[in-house]
């Protein structure tokens, strides 16, 4: 399982980073965690071709977490051409927050039918989702009440994948980090506790193998090179 860091930034560009996108490629699959408004700039600066995206997994409705997906979906209908699925998951409401935000940013684009299959599929912390090989499940995150804020958890009969999205450090969290290979932990401020979010004293308490840290402000990416947390940037790629 390879997972690509599209955008490794805050909601305001923070180090000059895009905003959050996580590809993750297994085999022929390929998922994102989240796609901000920067993430279509993101995959073409990569050389990545946004048809080959089967899911888009979407942890909440902050704009620097799903606002790129109307992008995504104009793309696939006028640019890339896309013929094959997509399926988008994503919190309660995902869908018509997603064709509201669609016809804000281009309006009258609601009369246009996609030429390819587009499923949105809603997830919540009581039940998973199946996805071939793949299990899909999320917890409530302590985030931002209106965004239905979660965080996410893909898993396979080898490997298990956690990504926080935003959110303080709870319980619940930590419980769903054990034994995941790896956790994607959003890590906001170094040495300020800020309301809604992980920081950096936070992220000692996650249990998976192996963390990541992104969704960096300034404060926590003055100090990233002293760390011996890995931190991400934009374009960086980890097998695990
Ligand atoms: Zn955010
Ligand atoms: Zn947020």
């Amino acid at each position: 399982m390879e997972v690509r860091f599209i955008g490794s930034g805050d909601a305001f560009g923070s180090g000059g980073r895009l905003q959050p996108c996580m590809l993750v490629t297994d085999n022929e699959t390929r998922f994102t965690f989240d796609f901000g408004v920067t993430s279509l700039i993101g995959l073409h600066q990569q050389k990545i071709d946004p048809n080959t995206i089967d899911i888009v997994l979407l942890s909440h409705l902050h704009g620097d977490h799903c606002g790129g997906v109307p992008f995504l979906l104009m793309d696939a209908m006028l640019g890339s051409k896309r013929k094959n699925p997509l399926t988008i998951i994503g919190p309660s409401g995902i869908e018509s927050h997603i064709k509201q935000l669609q016809e804000l940013l281009f309006p009258g684009s609601h009369i246009m039918e996609p030429k390819f299959t587009v499923k949105y599929l809603e997830i919540d912390s009581k039940e998973s989702i199946q996805f071939g090989k793949y299990k899909v499940s999320a917890i409530d995150a302590k985030h931002t009440v209106t965004t239905n804020p979660m965080s996410l958890k893909i898993e396979t009969d080898k490997k298990i994948l956690v990504y926080t999205g935003d959110g303080e450090l709870t319980e619940t969290l930590i419980d769903f980090t054990d034994k995941a290979d790896l956790v994607i932990a959003e890590c906001y401020y170094f040495d300020k506790p800020i309301r809604w979010h992980l920081n950096y004293p936070d992220i000692h308490n996650l249990k998976a193998k192996k963390t990541i840290l992104t969704h960096m402000h300034q404060n926590m990416l003055n100090h990233k090179d002293e760390l011996p947390e890995i931190c991400a940037y934009d374009g960086m790629v980890i097998n695990i």
